[in-house]
């Protein structure tokens, strides 16, 4: 039976340290807890590493988080040759923050680019350094230079960004919300997490379980590393971070 975990990092996105009690560790050595600010891998952004510290202070490795079953399943997985928690031992959780950092500015980074380009989305990947965003768009005439303008213009401006729940049926009644074109957000518990930057999530709102920073300045100087080709209707649009490279 899958474990439902408390998702602390729903409601707080900057909470690096917890406490976490053992409820389980699966036939793989991977361990859930009652609650933890882990963010499990889902929805293109990677899952936390840090650590877990033990009441002796000695601690364990955690090499990934991942979903189990469901998604409210959430598995840390340790580094190899940790030794494993007692089942009901609690722990402090230690997320690594400057890497989990990252991925909060670039994923919010991610979210306004969705808006300089409005195109449908065929995929999308959050990474530390970088991250891409796969868009079906035929014909796309921008450039590097003229889409990191409009980047920065959104993160500059200071927009506020934040978590909203709406209905399954608000959702079916704003189609236009799901900019994914093949993935539908997830249904059945009749709750959708959307998103929003701007006041009132006038600049976007989105579907998304992701952490994210809470104004759009954190996100920094970012800039389009690339804009690739991929097949005939699909461009692939890099994110970096730092300013724009002279050409
Ligand atoms: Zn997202």
């Amino acid at each position: 039976m899958a474990h439902t975990v408390k998702a602390l990092f729903r409601e707080d996105a900057y909470l690096s340290v917890a406490e976490g009690t053992v409820v389980a560790i699966n036939e793989r050595g991977g361990i859930i807890l009652d609650q933890t600010c882990f963010y499990a891998t889902s929805g293109g952004q990677p899952g936390d590493i840090g650590f877990f510290e033990r009441q002796d202070g000695s601690k364990i490795e955690i090499a990934a988080t991942i979903c189990g079953e469901t998604k409210d399943e959430i598995i840390h997985v340790p580094a190899a040759n940790q030794q494993l928690p007692e089942i009901g031992e609690q722990l402090t959780l230690h997320i690594d923050w400057d890497r989990r950092y990252k991925l909060m500015r670039m994923h919010t980074a991610c979210h306004l680019l969705t808006v300089v380009c409005p195109y449908p989305i065929t995929g999308a990947s959050v990474g530390e350094e970088e991250s891409r965003i796969d868009f079906d768009v035929p014909d796309f005439d921008g450039d590097k230079a003229s889409v990191t303008e409009e980047l920065m213009r959104l993160v500059e401006a200071n927009h506020p960004v934040f978590v909203r729940t709406i209905s399954e049926a608000e959702l079916a009644a704003n189609p236009g919300l799901v900019k994914s074109k093949n993935v539908r957000p997830p249904s059945g518990t009749g709750q959708i997490r959307l998103v929003c930057i701007g006041e009132d999530g006038t600049v976007d709102s989105q579907p998304c379980g992701g952490t994210h920073v809470t104004e759009t300045k954190e996100v920094g100087d970012i800039h389009i590393g690339k804009i690739e080709k991929k097949g005939r209707e699909n461009r692939r649009f890099r994110i970096r971070f730092g300013p724009l490279p002279a050409a």
